[in-house]
């Protein structure tokens, strides 16, 4: 048997992360067992559904890098499919036409609550012969008696007597096709084995077993996994900061990264934090989730990131990096090559954001000396060692790392301090700070000119300081 799973989101909203979890727990089980993975818009629900929102989960999707071998289908271009499916199941007597009136229903639902019931449908149509010509809905025929066995792969087994299941509509008035109905002719038509989906799907699984069943089709397997907490323990949303995956990608986090920290939520391989995909798809095994929610924590993923980052090919890196050099209003093309930066950043930034900023001062003049840095470091002592730095600097001809080593090493000698003493204002005149790269590379990166220019700018500080 081929393994086929699917990831049918319906596009109300961007992809967060825990449908992102979802597709990706769904994508692994079919890489692993070499099998399909089917991309499905449930877009049904036509005031909510929007293109943008089609447009956010493809991206979302190709960004993760969660690629599907058949789709996107859209449930909105099977409504034939799916009217087809409830006529068979009109003639087949597993549904009928239903005409109870709004107010009916209505007085069946308040009694119910009166009596603290679930409310639920009373069948009062099913022996009726509705005509097709009357205002009407077309319900299933749930079995009266029995009950439905769910062997679920993360859940374990659950039991759901059919007492308690009601007929369920399944095309409206106004002819539409419901969700249910649409998941499971979709499910039984894409030939679907494995149903990895949300636990707030739990309800709908007996139901969805007996109208395949009423179809004639053996149910596939159902894996419905938890939700994903934040780190306050309330359920994950906006106010916890990103949930769209893409603004992770905006924050600087890498899609490695992302997938590596979602399919550590609700999952584990002994205390194993970092998976690669191959890993990922060798290990992991739907059968092994949680079945308690998990709850985000943004600290690991950023220690995820940072790792990821550090072990990249930092010509990767620049590419990604570039964008957000780009939002700091700097053209990377002029100056160091990007590569070379992300090379000697990648153990000070957790995000490409972070990296971004650290690394502005390659690129251009920064605003102001960090306090902190220059009260330090920018001192009438430094003067001397600036100055004969900035000499030697100007004469330098051969701008490399080495080199700018050796004019460090030079004038400390000759001046007889250690080394640090020289490098530290050094640095915070060139880059602002007294954070950055090895000094050699730091300059390098810089460039002769700027790094002049700075230099003289710190004097210039340190002159006034010592006016003031
Ligand atoms: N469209 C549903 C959702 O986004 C998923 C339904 C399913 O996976 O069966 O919640």
């Amino acid at each position: 048997m081929t393994i086929r799973t699917r990831f049918a989101p319906s596009p109300t909203g961007y992809l967060h992360v825990g449908g992102a979890r979802t597709a990706l727990f769904s994508w692994l089980y079919a890489r692993k067992h070499g099998g399909k993975f089917v991309l499905r818009v449930e877009d049904t629900d036509l005031e909510r559904s929007t293109a943008e929102s089609v447009n956010a989960i493809l991206e979302g999707m190709t960004w993760l890098g969660l690629e599907y071998d058949e789709g996107p289908f859209y449930q909105t271009q099977r409504f034939d499919r799916y009217n087809a499916v409830i006529d068979q199941l009109l003639e087949s007597g597993h549904a009928y036409r239903c005409d109870c009136p709004r107010e009916r229903l209505e007085k069946l639902r308040e009694d119910a609550m009166a009596r603290k019931e679930k409310p639920r449908y009373d069948g009062c149509c099913r022996a009726k012969q509705v005509s097709p010509e009357e205002p009407h809905v077309v319900r299933f025929r749930n079995p009266l008696d029995g009950a439905v066995l769910v062997d679920d792969l993360v859940l374990g087994k659950m039991v759901f007597d059919n007492s308690e299941l009601d007929d369920l509509i399944i095309r409206r008035s106004d002819g539409s096709p419901t969700y249910n109905l649409s998941v499971v002719v979709d499910d039984m038509d894409m030939r679907i084995t494995h149903v990895i989906r949300g636990n707030d799907h739990v309800m709908n699984t007996p139901r969805q077993m007996n109208i395949l069943r009423a179809l004639g089709q053996e149910p596939p397997r159902y894996a419905h996994v938890p939700m994903i907490l934040g780190d306050d323990g309330a359920r994950l949303s906006k106010r916890h900061g990103a949930v769209s995956v893409m603004q992770y990608r905006e924050k600087g986090i890498l899609p490695e990264a992302l997938l590596n920290y979602l399919v550590r939520l609700g999952w584990s391989h002994g205390d194993q934090e970092i998976f690669s995909l191959d890993e990922m798809i060798e290990l992991f095994d739907i059968d092994q989730v949680n079945k308690a929610p998990s709850a985000f924590n943004t600290e690991k993923l950023l220690w995820l990131n940072q790792h990821y980052i550090k072990s990249a090919d930092p010509k990767r890196i620049a590419h990604l990096l570039s964008p957000h050099i780009g939002d700091l209003g700097i053209d990377p093309a002029q100056g160091a090559d990007l590569a070379e930066v992300a090379e000697a950043q990648k153990e000070r930034a957790q995000t490409l954001v972070e990296m971004a900023q650290i690394s502005a001062f390659v690129y251009k003049d920064f605003e102001a000396f960090d306090e902190v840095s220059a009260k330090k470091n920018l001192r009438p002592v430094a003067r001397e060692p600036l100055e004969k730095l900035k000499a030697a600097l100007e004469a330098l001809e051969d701008w490399t790392p080495e080199a700018l080593h050796q004019v460090v090493a030079d004038v400390s000698e000759a001046l007889e301090l250690k080394m640090g003493k020289v490098a530290q204002p050094l640095r915070v005149a060139v880059v602002g700070r007294a954070a950055s790269p090895g000094i050699d590379v730091t300059l390098y990166l810089a460039g002769k000119a700027a790094t002049l220019r700075r230099i003289e700018r710190a004097l210039e500080y340190i002159a006034q300081r010592e006016q003031g």
